[in-house]
């Protein structure tokens, strides 16, 4: 039991370690006293997380000498929203948090971005710790400093870059995650595979199965986790404020894989399968504009069919073409997307509407 890795974000005064191991959360007091000095600290939760962790995570708090405040909201997505970010405010504001205090987020991406939107607006900005729960905010959602709620016209529209003081990441945690959050959370590991790391993509082809049984042993997730925190830490290094593009790789598989979820209206995918299909299209994207080989396209997409993923019934091309060009990155009739030149490497390509329309086709082929 114990801290198995430890990856250092670099940016400069705003550096910070992610601790990936094994009962982090029963002895989080320790962490915090290496990070943390004032005593009060919130710790947002939603209600499935805070049933089974919140406990032990306020003991460990309080043996340490903090102050810890629950604050638990409803488990969904519905609650990323400035109505519950109020709410939260007036419970920090009742409890006496100042300046000096902590926000600390317990959960999956929603309640990470949710905390981590109130420790960057509340008094001005205060410190944020991140405990995240799930697949998807180990190795993504829980490092990189962006925070934010959705709005009512769209998602993550108003929110900040906030840093986190440290992030520990408990991977005795998924044992109760379900599979297919657990899924989804993998679908990202493969994207940092393709767009970053060969390496990564060959580990993950030869333990993807054992993963996603939920047999694999502690020591293997840890691993598979520090590296995803690595690729991600390198890349939100190199481009913390998306202002050089690099950042902007890391929407592999999400141009597609968003409208996908809008025209599904959010009910039908979880993010990481509609960002699945979203990779099976730009995989097709790619070998339609001569930039990846047939047979990386054809890893990628063997990789990817170990995945369960809802189909595209009673979606039309029509309907998802539509949602791309209303989305916020959209050009002229032209659409921006992340693409792969080989496994491990990708660039950034205007993509025209005919080749969408053979993304559509090749994940239709892809599910059979
Ligand atoms: P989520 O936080 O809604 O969690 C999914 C479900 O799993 C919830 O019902 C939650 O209660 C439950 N859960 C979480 N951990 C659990 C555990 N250990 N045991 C049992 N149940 C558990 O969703 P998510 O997929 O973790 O995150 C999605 C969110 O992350 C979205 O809001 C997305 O915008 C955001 N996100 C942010 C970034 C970023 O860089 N900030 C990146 C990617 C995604």
């Amino acid at each position: 039991m114990g801290v198995l890795h430890t990856v250092q974000v670099d940016l400069g005064p705003r550096s910070y370690p992610v601790y990936v191991g094994y009962g982090l959360l029963g002895r989080i007091g320790d962490l915090f006293r290496n990070h943390i000095t004032a005593k009060k600290v919130a710790v947002v939760s939603d209600e499935n997380v805070a049933g089974l962790y919140m406990e032990e995570v306020l003991a460990s708090l309080a043996e340490a000498g903090y102050e810890p405040v629950p604050v638990v909201v409803p488990p969904g997505e519905s609650s990323k929203s400035l109505q519950v970010a109020d709410i939260i405010y007036g419970r920090l504001v009742e409890a006496h948090l100042d300046r000096g205090s902590t926000v600390a987020s317990l959960g999956g991406g929603m309640v990470g971005d949710l905390a981590g939107f109130v420790a960057a607006t509340f008094m001005r900005g205060v410190s944020f710790v991140q405990m995240p729960t799930s697949l998807l905010a180990f190795v993504d959602a829980s490092v990189g400093g962006k925070v934010a709620v959705n709005h009512r016209l769209g998602k993550n529209l108003i929110g900040a870059f906030h840093q986190p003081r440290f992030v520990a990441i408990d991977v005795s945690v998924l044992a109760t995650l379900p599979g297919r959050e657990l899924g989804a959370g993998l679908v990202e590991a493969v994207k940092h595979g393709v767009i970053r790391d060969e390496g990564l993509f060959g580990f993950l082809e030869e333990n993807l199965e054992e993963l996603a049984s939920g047999r694999a042993s502690p020591e293997l997730w840890a691993e598979l986790v520090a590296w995803n925190v690595r690729i991600k830490a390198d890349v939100v290094c190199r481009d913390e404020r998306e202002e050089s593009g690099l950042r902007m790789i890391l929407n592999y598989g999400h141009t597609l894989g968003h409208a996908l979820e809008a025209a599904t209206g959010y009910s039908r995918f979880l993010h990481g399968e509609a960002v699945a299909l979203g990779m099976v299209a730009a995989g097709a994207i790619a070998e339609r504009k001569g930039l990846l080989p047939s047979e990386e396209r054809a890893r990628q997409d063997e990789l990817l069919s170990k995945f369960s993923l809802p189909g595209l019934e009673g979606v039309s091309d029509c309907e998802v073409l539509e949602r791309m060009r209303s989305d916020k990155k959209a050009r002229e009739g032209r659409v921006r997307f992340v693409l792969a030149r080989h496994i491990g490497e990708v660039e950034v390509r205007d993509v025209e509407e005919d080749e969408v329309r053979v993304g559509l086709e090749a994940i239709r082929e892809f599910l059979g």
